[in-house]
């Protein structure tokens, strides 16, 4: 049998290009494709954090332009507090600290003295913005209070740091409101995990489902979290794709965000206001996008990147050009290409030409696969003569001939196919990998073939930590041979919001898939990231 690394190893790759199989060596493939796509760089300084490259960050202005746009509609306001947090605020909601305590960094020395009070880094900003909410809540009339930013958080992770998906610093936007009611904040919640799923769905074209955290798993000091969840095919593992949590009111108890009740004002005898706690969320998304949409789509030539958010969508080369080629054939070639790119331009597609002269067009071809350019536009002579050029598409590797009549309403048409396209895929592979299972013995086997699993469950937290433990991979070969794969077992994922009516969970008759007892709903359970 060849080596793992044999295997995994493309023929006549270049070491430009992607040298391993994405299904053969999953964890080598990804940081390759990252790296010479040039998406990320390591950072050699300190492990676990990344250098996001232009390529990547596009990526991540393009979801802040459109979260960005949608959150402002609903009120929402930018602002920026500081990244450091005293320890006598970060301790303040037990809860929230004991999640959050393993991975918080704290500056202790300020040049070479040593700090009286070490001061932490912000792993999320709850407790640092919720004593200015205190402060400028007053009245129902300064509900609601509704702020954003966009900033880095950082969490001293020590397993596993993937780039962009698990790393100890990263970006992300966190919105944090504060509302007169809990129907008003409820609503809210499910308006932003609607819109995280526009980001995933619409414009990553990553498929996630969209449901509740279990008590377990849900935000340190929360209420409740919701979650959409998605799916790597390649590892069968989960990552939790985005969260948006109602926090209750237990921070504004915490931290003494109150109103004067309105329905129970001061009386003229002097008796006092009733005191109202608000209403809180917090939600957010992180760069972590970027990494699952890389896994989702990329393949054994590199990137693919979804239309919506690529920063070049066409790219125009000249082919077809020999010794043969007169100086005169050559330059309409070159003037072609630089008029349909104008043209293409001021259609509102994102087009370039690649006209460097050193390189040829294989050299091109394979350049721009890796960065997971959407659609490849080939011009020559020959194709001038015939008034066309040959459109390759990255995502099939369809190819087509086009009038150059046409071209800029064709090529439109083409990114709005790839773009569902792409979707209709990843979905179609996740919606195979949701196994229905209503007994335990199709558990830990389903797990195995890389699915996730969907079981009656009875939501009891003991029930949860057994089936973690029941379907821990103890040093099974597999694990042996990838030394990075974590063993690990299954968590709940979520409870979805759209559940199996067939068969319908009965209430006092249906069986948790593991410890027997009564369950409540199906919930999705997965290995993951
Ligand atoms: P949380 O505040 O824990 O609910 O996290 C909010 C979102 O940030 C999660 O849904 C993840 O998508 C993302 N996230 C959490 N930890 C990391 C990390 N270490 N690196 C990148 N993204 C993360």
């Amino acid at each position: 049998k060849p080596s793992k690394k044999a295997e995994a190893h493309i023929e006549g790759a270049s070491q430009l290009g992607v040298e391993v199989r994405k299904e053969v060596d999953f964890s080598l493939w990804y940081k390759q494709v990252l790296k010479r796509s040039e998406m990320l760089e390591y950072y050699e300084e300190v492990s676990g954090c990344y250098i996001i490259r232009p390529l990547a960050y596009n990526i991540w202005q393009e979801i802040q332009n459109f979260f960005d746009a949608a959150i402002k509609e609903m009120g929402v306001e930018d602002t920026y507090f500081p990244m450091f947090v005293s320890q006598r605020q970060l301790e303040r909601e037990k809860d929230h600290i004991e999640g959050f305590a393993p991975e918080v960094a704290w500056v202790t020395k300020a040049g070479s003295n040593t700090m009286e009070s070490p001061i932490a880094i912000r792993p999320t900003s709850e407790t640092v913005m919720y004593p200015y909410f205190a402060k400028w809540i007053r009245t129902h009339r300064d509900l609601p209070l509704k702020l954003n930013q966009w900033c880095n958080v950082v969490r001293w992770e020590f397993k596993n740091p993937q780039p962009f998906i698990r790393t100890r610093e990263f970006l992300w936007q966190e919105g944090h409101t504060a509302h007169f009611t809990k129907e008003e904040a409820d609503t809210e919640v499910y308006q932003i995990l609607e819109l995280y799923r526009q980001v995933y769905e619409d414009m990553l074209a990553f498929p996630v489902i969209k449901g509740i955290k279990s008590e377990k798993e849900k935000f340190a000091g929360g209420l409740y979290t919701t979650t959409l969840e998605g799916f790597i095919p390649t590892t069968g593992r989960g990552v939790q794709a985005a969260t948006s949590h109602c926090l209750g009111q237990n921070f504004s108890k915490m931290f003494d965000i109150v109103i004067e009740d309105p329905s129970a004002p001061a009386g003229p005898d002097g008796k006092d206001a009733k005191k109202m706690y608000v209403w809180q969320n917090s939600w957010g998304i992180s760069t972590r996008a970027i990494g699952v949409m890389v896994m989702v789509h990329g393949d054994d030539k590199g990137l693919v990147l979804p239309p919506r958010v690529a920063a070049t969508q066409v790219v125009v080369i000249p082919c077809g050009i020999t010794s043969k080629t007169t100086e005169d054939e050559k330059k309409c070639v070159e003037d072609k290409i630089n008029y349909v790119v104008k043209e293409m331009k001021s259609a509102g597609i994102k087009a370039k030409a690649d006209l460097r002269e050193n390189y040829s067009p294989g050299y091109k071809f394979n350049h721009w696969e890796l960065k997971g350019v959407p659609i490849r536009l080939e011009i020559g002579p020959r194709d001038l003569s015939k008034q066309q050029t040959l459109m390759v598409r990255r995502d099939n590797g369809v190819k087509e001939p086009i009038p150059l009549a046409d071209l800029t309403s064709r090529i439109s048409d083409t990114l709005k196919c790839i773009q569902k396209d792409m979707f209709d895929r990843a979905k179609k592979v996740y919606d195979d990998h949701v196994k229905l299972v209503l007994k335990w013995d199709d558990f830990v086997p389903n797990l195995d073939n890389k699915n996730f699993v969907l079981a009656p469950w009875c939501e009891e937290e003991k029930c949860e930590d057994s089936i973690k433990e029941k379907s821990t991979r103890h040093n099974t070969e597999q694990e042996a041979e990838d030394e990075k794969a974590p063993s690990m077992g299954a968590k709940t994922l979520c409870i979805p919001l759209e559940q199996p009516s067939d068969p319908p969970i009965i209430p006092g008759e249906t069986k948790c898939v593991s410890c027997g007892g009564l369950a409540k709903r199906y919930t999705l359970f997965g290995r993951s990231y």
